[in-house]
């Protein structure tokens, strides 16, 4: 990643940095608190925080908080902690409705302009009125209202004079214009609704349009970055900014991330909590940085992710499969090695000794430059081992367990199969088989030879676990794209819980802070709803791609 050339904001940055058109470089991130943060605005955070750090400067923090019936203080935690968990941290913490005072006064010097205008008529109205791209639209008939009107008219919108809905405030400027968005927009709206932060203070709201850029500007950002929609609101931006002669901050449009299998947008997310299809905006399988962390994702990964997918100007769909990739990477290289038999089978050394335990050392990461340090690992006669480590009648290249093979057990000794149970449903019930002393991991001195290593743990030490399994979301790429309700497409088998594992007695500690492998399984932490009587886990990702086309 290092040796990755600039993309194209980092371009005209070092373009601005060098010519001297600025001294520093600000951005800022503004989610709306509406939701829980997604990937899509990981890579939002990496990119504008990314460039902050590389050249210096700042970035704000600053939610977008215009809309009072949707947003919540839960949601404005949720999302600071997620983008602290992610690695950055921003400089000020601030908020568009500590900015409603000054946004009024602009709008009260627009009208002073006569560039703003009280609007007497209905939505359905505004819209009648609108024209379409090829034919252009009609004033209103209240557009060429005085301005003291308008000043008077504003102020006791304001005031509460009117209901919802009964007038809005436009700005003037060109009916006939191609841009649709410049064809006299609203920019504020009467809405009687608590905010989560200013209370009943205001009963009129600004428009995205009217508050963001005037945001953008107040905070002196130099290069505000937003996803490809808002190209058309370019102009707009540019033109109250210049109206105003307030701080000229620019616009600069990327290409949001798409991810297969996946839904991307909060007020989907919000369904699927609301209509309980998960279990909440942390859920596991949910593509929110919550879910992703509550899954075993790591900050590191999920950077790595957001660089190599890289920052284009035209729309495309990631790989759901590069994201698992970047964690397996990460955690191949950091997570502890345990045992863990995910489908358990009995098998029986009958040539060592009944009441015996022997402590087995392992090497937790043999990955890790330090190795990871090592832990202890008892042995005895009965162990559980995998099902699918068996054969009755073993394949060809069957290098496990079957009648009369040899393998060895990870970190303790080879054993030879000698013999099998079954329960009268012909399931096989129990594996017997002899140890060959001399074969002790570290201290072989047999000479024996075999291919196949698998997986244990004693019986008698091992600790019951419950292990929760996830798929994809979605059966579909693009489920925003089908016919139909996105929810049409969920995956029903997206978690399957395996209520009977045996893990090693180690994992009695284990931690959520410490990332496992489980061997020859896959990575996995511990959930959220684990406890010490009962430990859960969650498995972030397979070894290797299953699903790899
Ligand atoms: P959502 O539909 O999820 O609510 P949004 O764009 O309305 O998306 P905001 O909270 O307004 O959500 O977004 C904050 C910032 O994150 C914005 O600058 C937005 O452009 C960016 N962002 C949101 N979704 C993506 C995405 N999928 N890819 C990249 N950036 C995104
Ligand atoms: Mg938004
Ligand atoms: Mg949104």
């Amino acid at each position: 990643s290092e040796e990755r050339s600039l993309n194209f904001i980092e371009e005209i940055i070092e373009n601005d940095l060098n010519s001297g058109k600025y001294a520093t470089l600000i951005t800022r991130f503004p989610p709306e608190p509406n939701g829980y943060l997604h990937i899509g605005h990981a890579k939002a955070i990496c990119l504008n925080f990314g460039l902050t750090k590389k050249y210096g400067g700042y970035t704000n923090l600053r939610f977008d908080d215009t809309n009072p019936v949707t947003e919540k203080t839960e949601y404005v935690n949720s999302q600071q902690e997620d983008i602290k968990w992610l690695g950055f941290q921003w400089k000020n913490e601030l908020y568009t409705s500590d900015y409603f005072d000054t946004l009024y006064d602009y709008a009260v010097d627009l009208i002073k302009k006569d560039l703003a205008y009280v609007d007497h008529s209905t939505a359905e109205e505004i819209a009648a009125l609108k024209g379409t791209p090829t034919e252009p639209g009609i004033g209103s008939t209240y557009r060429n209202r005085s301005v003291e009107e308008n000043l008077d008219l504003f102020s006791r919108m304001k005031n509460g004079e009117f209901e919802d809905g009964i007038c809005t405030l436009r700005a003037k400027i060109d009916m006939a214009s191609p841009n649709m968005l410049m064809r006299d927009p609203i920019l504020y709206r009467i809405k009687h609704a608590a905010h989560h932060r200013t209370g009943d203070k205001w009963c009129i709201y600004p428009m995205y349009d009217f508050a963001h850029g005037q945001s953008d500007s107040m905070e002196t950002i130099t290069h505000s970055i937003c996803t490809l929609e808002y190209v058309s609101h370019r102009e707009l931006y540019d033109w109250l900014i210049e109206k105003l002669g307030i701080f000229p901050s620019k616009q600069y449009e990327f290409a949001r991330l798409n991810l297969s299998y996946t839904v991307m947008s909060k007020r989907k997310l919000l369904q699927l909590v609301n209509e309980d299809f998960v279990s909440g905006w942390n859920d596991p399988r949910m593509p929110t940085i919550s879910g992703l962390r509550r899954r075993g994702y790591t900050p590191e990964s999920i950077r790595e992710f957001c660089d190599r997918i890289g920052i284009a100007k035209r729309e495309n769909l990631i790989e759901l499969g590069l994201l698992e990739f970047c964690v397996r990477e990460h955690l191949n290289k950091t997570a502890t090695r345990v045992m863990a038999v995910l489908d358990p089978i009995k098998l029986v050394i009958t040539n060592y000794q009944k009441d015996q335990t022997e402590i087995l050392i392992g090497e937790n990461n043999p990955e890790a430059e330090d190795k990871g340090g090592t832990r202890e690992i008892p042995f005895s006669n009965e162990l559980w081992i995998e099902r699918e480590d068996f054969m009755e009648e073993p394949a060809k290249k069957w290098f496990r367990l079957a009648p009369g093979s040899m393998v060895r057990l990870k970190h303790a000794y080879i054993v030879k199969c000698e013999d099998f149970k079954k329960d009268a449903e012909g399931n096989v019930t129990e594996i017997h088989c002899t140890y060959i002393p001399d074969t002790k991991s570290g201290a072989d001195t047999s000479g024996i030879n075999v291919k196949g290593t698998i997986h244990w743990v004693s019986r008698q030490h091992a600790k019951n676990a419950e292990i929760r399994l996830y798929d994809r979301l979605f059966t579909v790429e693009s489920p925003d794209a089908e016919e139909g309700d996105f929810k049409d497409y969920l995956n029903p088998n997206s978690i399957e819980v395996i209520k009977q594992a045996y893990i090693e007695p180690y994992m009695s500690n284990a931690s959520k802070d410490i990332r496992y492998q489980f061997i020859r399984k896959g990575y996995y932490c511990l959930d959220d709803d684990s406890t010490p009587e009962l430990l859960i886990f969650n498995r972030t990702v397979s070894l290797k791609d299953a699903w790899a086309k």
